[in-house]
């Protein structure tokens, strides 16, 4: 889709001629300036306060050469990236992604997106990600943390409790933040919340774990539930088999659905009977193997070589929580031909724009990653608040405040989109609804 308001569709040619080669943010800024269109012709004021032209740039991006030695002794080489992107509404907040897909314009994609999905979660956190093109897949602990010391030797410089706060993401979860933590306090000889997502001996909170694949859980339950339906007796898919993966299909079974199929990049297994989740648990937690590995548990699945076909497996709820563009015409095609009545996405833009538009087309009710899965980064936030108040809520204190949170983020994304007459559009409702609070607080504080 083109877009229609002059203005922005200069400042789309602009954001393309200077960020040339990175398709993954041109995507996302895309899809955000289509949503806006009915709101700029409502307020020109930011178009015209530069709220929009400020909003596309980076206030700073460090890229950085992260040196590391293997265990044969050899010089290896990486490379480090943290976009601070936006921080009028609180601290950059973002994960970490180690992963060789890596490259400036992917931690740009996500950090644009978290700008929004950061303020649609109603918490005080800016935009920011970052991230390498580590691939921790088949290395050693202790090469695993040399990296990880190599790389917070150079972040520490630029993050800190009330400036930048990152997290995890694909390829970084507790084992990689404990390392990170330990050379931050160790080279800044200070014990504060710099690092979220972090083991609750030393200063994590209880339910970050399980948040992000929890709160996509409970965003879904809240659109299937505004249309008269329940997760109950549903067949859900789920891509991927890591943190987001795991904790959707344990939330999705407690609300009475049967998860059938996961995947990593290698293949995906399906599991009609439903998934032993405590078998892929063993595997990808502990074991840290490939979803394979399952057959060995449960000789009745299936496993299929290849991501894509995942799709084709007939289900009323479909999740993609494993990375981007995973989800493609074809296989959104392939679901609304099975009957599928909700999609919600774990993975950040895991859809591709041709996919969503076979959503909203055929009437399947279609949660975005902004919305869907800001459970991590709220809890997330909810973990710096345990931090500053050097105290620790329960399990259930966390969860229920996350579930709060969820149905907050569904309601402001759903009110947005009636507002400017996109009724169940929640795609344009999490863009308006995130892209207001930050645009007033931008035009609040001057040009900054
Ligand atoms: P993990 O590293 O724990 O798991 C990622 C999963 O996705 C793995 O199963 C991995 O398989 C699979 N995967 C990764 N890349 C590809 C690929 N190119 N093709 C197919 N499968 C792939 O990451 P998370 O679960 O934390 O993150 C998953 C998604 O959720 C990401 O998009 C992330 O940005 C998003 N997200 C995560 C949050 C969090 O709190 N962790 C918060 C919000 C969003 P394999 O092991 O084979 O690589």
């Amino acid at each position: 889709m083109s877009l229609k308001n002059k203005d922005l569709a200069e400042l789309m040619d602009k954001v393309v001629k200077r960020n040339p080669g990175e398709p993954e943010f041109h995507q996302a800024v895309q899809e955000v300036l289509e949503s806006l269109e009915p709101v700029v012709e409502k307020y020109p004021e930011y178009l015209t306060s530069g709220v929009m032209d400020r909003l596309v740039e980076p206030e700073r991006i460090l890229k950085f050469r992260v040196p590391w030695v293997d265990d044969n002794g050899k010089v290896q080489v990486n490379r480090g990236f943290r976009i601070q992107f936006n921080s009028a509404i609180g601290p950059y907040k973002g994960g970490l992604r180690f992963h060789p897909s890596v490259y400036e314009g992917i931690i740009k994609f996500l950090g644009f997106e978290q700008i929004f999905k950061n303020s649609l979660t109603g918490l005080p956190i800016g935009g920011g990600k970052g991230g390498s093109d580590f691939d921790p897949k088949g290395k050693s602990d202790g090469e695993v943390m040399r990296f990880c010391q190599s790389f917070m030797t150079e972040l520490q410089r630029v993050i800190g409790a009330d400036t930048d706060v990152p997290a995890g993401d694909i390829g970084v979860g507790g084992r990689e933040i404990g390392y990170m933590y330990g050379q931050y306090k160790r080279l800044r000889n200070e014990y504060t919340g710099v690092l979220t997502g972090k083991g609750l001996t030393y200063g994590g909170s209880l339910a970050r774990t399980e948040a992000t694949g929890y709160g996509l859980c409970y965003f879904t339950e809240e659109m299937l539930q505004d249309k008269g339906d329940s997760f109950k007796g549903k067949t859900v898919v789920i891509s991927g088999s890591g943190n987001v993966a795991i904790y959707a299909t344990q939330k999705a079974t407690q609300l009475g659905g049967k998860v059938v199929a996961l995947s990593d990049s290698n293949g995906y297994i399906h599991d009609p009977e439903g998934i032993d989740l405590d078998a892929v648990k063993q595997i990808k937690e502990v074991e840290r193997k490939r979803i394979k590995e399952y057959l060995n548990y449960r000789p009745n699945a299936t496993y299929t070589e290849g991501c894509k076909g995942i799709w084709t497996i007939p289900c009323d709820v479909a999740l993609p929580c494993a990375t981007q563009n995973e989800l493609d015409e074809a296989s959104a095609k392939a679901l609304v031909a099975n009957g599928v009545k909700a999609v919600a996405e774990g993975a950040n833009m895991p859809s591709t724009p041709e996919a969503i538009e076979v959503f909203q087309s055929n009437g399947v009710l279609f949660g975005p990653a902004k919305a869907a899965n800001a459970g991590g980064v709220a809890t997330s936030a909810l973990e710096m608040t345990q931090n500053s108040m050097r105290l620790s809520w329960t399990f259930e204190e966390v969860d229920q405040k996350l579930h709060d949170i969820m149905k907050g983020i569904y309601k402001n994304a759903r009110d947005a989109a009636k507002e400017f007459g996109m009724e169940d559009n929640f795609v344009a409702g999490a863009n308006i609804a995130g892209f207001l609070k930050v645009a007033d607080a931008m035009k609040a504080q001057g040009v900054v």
